[in-house]
């Protein structure tokens, strides 16, 4: 049983039901208390709330919420809870009174409620403009979130993450410390900025240029940073910034009720007392207003604080500003709540705007005190997404409705809201802050506009030498390719190179043909040198004459010889017979009888030279065959007689006319001996 109880005891519900803590009243300003309590409850904060305009809930407008904390801050401290509490008196009696005056204990769930309604709220401050009882709300509703988060509540789950962020980096985007100048470095990069900016401590300087957390991490606002530099520059103002060691202006946490922000309001006044500055200067109208009115609450400021609009005002005032060149638009202004009605700073834009050549300034509706909120502060943004951009494109409907083509403000947080209402209504609007038209008309260009167009230049001729040398590459791979081909088939390259001659090519071919059969034949001759054995040699159908056996190189040299001394006993008889004019003796046969001509001795030196080869060749072969196989040496099969063939291939020498006729005179002597021989046989015969 008991711990089904306390099972039951910890249902979500009964969480809700439990007596909530005590809120410390006691910590409130006794002014804020009486404020409360002056609500006329007219209810004409509910006409102007921007918020309760997106969100018609009857909990968030200041009438209701300041009911609901006198309520909560009754039931838990006022006379009546005072007496039931006081243990002194008798229980019957505090029941008693209870039940009388139907006291009954605040609970967990009417405080998360009025949590929820209190940070439901931009503080933009348009109720304390028109309460006719002239409560300072937005005081009052910052006020009403410390103590809330004294107490353990608030702020809202999602609104603690900017809290830690602060806390734990000094900057609400959960971004490292030392990425705080990125923007610089980047924007130098980019050619947005000439140089880096100076930072204070080292170059010194007058004025001190204070960023802020948005303009110095959110990249999509960094146009605010860099066209205050530039103007800075532009003006030669004696200027200087915290760099790395810029912090959170901490209003964030003064918004969101951390009590916390007082160590860091007095860390950053200390920081900005050291320096010996005149004037620090902000371009967001958010740190502008913390540091102006909520720092000296903790301490004294030593310098002077104005908005970059109002100091760059006060410069065009005594001549230190001049613009030179026209801003040929039509623009829509935008009063930041902190700015404006926070500040009362109206004047100084607008006079910048007007002294801007060119420029055209149509006002909305609701402008200046009654400027309507974009819903991007006092943590609503975060708190309420979709309220804000509600809020956002209301606003944007209201700015497109002048005619305008720019919508400007002086806010890195109204350039965050606005842009978002533009987006989500699809506006054709171009969201300015005030900066880029001072610093254009100063500079004469749009310093994003231009380094856009340096960067398109910069890559369409990056792009231009790229196809260049795409197209170098090709030129030289085409060539490549042609001489390759060329190399591989000459003939078909006619036409861009002399072709080489036909005879070359035949001749070159014919080498190679030549140098294959050589070496093939060297590949043979060295097979049949392996085999020359006496039964594989006779096994050769026909070898080759270099191979041919020495016997038939005898027989052959022998042939020879006897030829050769045939052949030089004609030559002798024929010689003889020339000499003398007669027929040739009778026993000479016929063929012996013939005259000598050049024809014979050329015979007979063509024999003579083959009987000396023969005689080589028989002598070659011979040793071969004993080298190789000296035990058989006649096994070899015969082969053909070489010197026959050879005589037998030769061609006949073409006769002269005069051998020719001596032919002719030979045959004819030999018919006349043949006659004259066959003449005396038959008279021998008949004798
Ligand atoms: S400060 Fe602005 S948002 Fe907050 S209650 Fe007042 S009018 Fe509404
Ligand atoms: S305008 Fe002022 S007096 Fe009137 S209801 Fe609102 S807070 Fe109260």
């Amino acid at each position: 049983m008991p711990d089904e109880n306390k099972a039951i005891e910890n249902t979500p519900e009964d969480q809700r039901n439990k007596t909530a803590r005590e809120i410390p009243l006691h910590s409130l300003d006794a002014r804020q208390l009486i404020e409360m309590d002056a609500c006329t409850r007219c209810g004409e904060c509910l006409t102007w709330c921007p918020v309760y305009d997106q969100d018609e809930k009857e909990e968030i407008i200041p009438r209701r919420k300041v009911i609901d904390f006198l309520r909560i801050a009754k039931a838990q401290q006022g006379f009546l809870t005072q007496i039931v509490r006081n243990r002194k008196i008798s229980g019957s009696l505090r029941g008693m009174l209870q039940r009388v005056f139907k006291y009954r204990e605040i609970t967990e769930a009417e405080i998360d409620d009025f949590v929820k309604s209190l940070y439901e709220c931009s503080t933009c401050g348009q109720c304390e403009v028109v309460c006719p009882a002239h409560i300072e709300t937005v005081a009052l509703w910052e006020e009403l979130r410390r103590v809330i988060v004294e107490a353990g509540y608030g702020p809202l789950e999602v609104q603690k993450a900017l809290v830690k962020s602060v806390k734990a980096f000094d900057n609400p985007w959960q971004q490292p410390r030392a990425a705080r100048t990125k923007w610089a470095r980047r924007a130098k990069k980019d050619g947005l900025i000439r140089e880096l900016p100076r930072e204070i401590k080292k170059s010194g300087g007058k004025v001190l240029l204070f960023f802020g957390c948005t303009a110095a991490y959110d990249v999509n606002v960094k146009q605010v940073a860099i066209n205050t530099i530039n103007i800075l520059e532009a003006l030669d103002v004696d200027y200087g910034i915290l760099g790395a060691e810029e912090k959170c202006c901490s209003s964030v946490l003064l918004r969101m009720g951390d009590p916390e922000h007082k160590r860091v309001f007095k860390e950053n006044i200390d920081l900005f007392n050291s320096l010996g500055i005149d004037t620090l200067i902000s371009s967001c109208s958010g740190c502008f207003k913390t540091i102006l009115q909520d720092y000296p609450r903790i301490a004294p400021l030593n310098f002077e604080v104005l908005h970059t609009v109002e100091y760059l005002a006060r410069l065009l005032k005594n001549g230190g500003l001049k613009f030179k060149h026209p801003v040929d638009r039509t623009v829509t202004y935008h009063d930041p709540c902190h700015l404006g009605r926070a500040t009362d700073g109206f004047q100084a834009p607008r006079m910048i705007m007007e002294a801007i050549p060119g420029l055209k300034l149509v006002e909305m509706p609701r402008n200046k005190e009654y400027s309507r909120c974009c819903g991007a502060g006092g943590g609503l943004k975060a708190g309420y997404p979709e309220i804000q951009n509600k809020m956002s494109r209301r606003r944007i409907r209201e700015a497109e409705e002048t005619g305008a083509s720019d919508l400007v403000s002086c806010c890195p947080f109204c350039y965050q809201g606005l842009n978002i209402g533009i987006a989500a209504s699809e506006s054709q609007l171009v969201m300015k802050d005030l900066s880029s038209l001072v610093a254009e008309s100063l500079l004469g260009y749009d310093v994003f506009q231009r380094a856009a167009d340096e960067a398109a230049a910069k890559a369409e001729a990056k792009q231009a030498k790229k196809a260049e040398r795409e197209k170098a590459r090709a030129e030289k791979k085409a060539e490549k390719t042609a001489a390759k081909q060329k190399a591989k088939a000459p003939d078909t390259s006619a036409d861009t190179s002399p072709a080489p001659p036909a005879e070359t090519t035949v001749d070159a071919k014919a080498a190679k043909k030549a140098e294959r059969e050589r070496k093939r034949a060297e590949k043979r001759a060295a097979r049949r040198k392996g085999k020359s054995a006496p039964k594989a040699a006779a096994a050769q159908p026909e070898p080759a004459a270099e191979a041919d056996p020495a016997p038939l190189d005898d027989k052959a040299a022998k042939k020879a010889e006897k030829e050769r001394k045939r052949a030089e006993k004609r030559a002798a008889r024929r010689k003889k017979h020339a000499k003398s004019g007669e027929a040739p003796p009778e026993t000479a046969s016929p063929a012996t009888e013939k005259p000598v001509t050049a024809s014979d001795e050329l015979d007979l030196k063509k024999a003579e030279k083959e009987k000396k080869r023969a005689e080589k060749r028989a002598v070659r072969r011979k040793k071969k065959v004993e080298k190789v196989d000296p035990i058989e040496p006649d096994a070899a099969k015969p082969a053909p007689e070489p010197a026959v063939e050879e005589k037998a291939k030769s061609p006949k020498k073409k006769l002269s006319p005069e051998e020719k006729k001596a032919a002719r005179e030979k045959k004819r002597a030999e018919k006349r001996a043949a006659r004259e021989k066959e003449k005396a046989k038959r008279r021998a015969h008949k004798g």
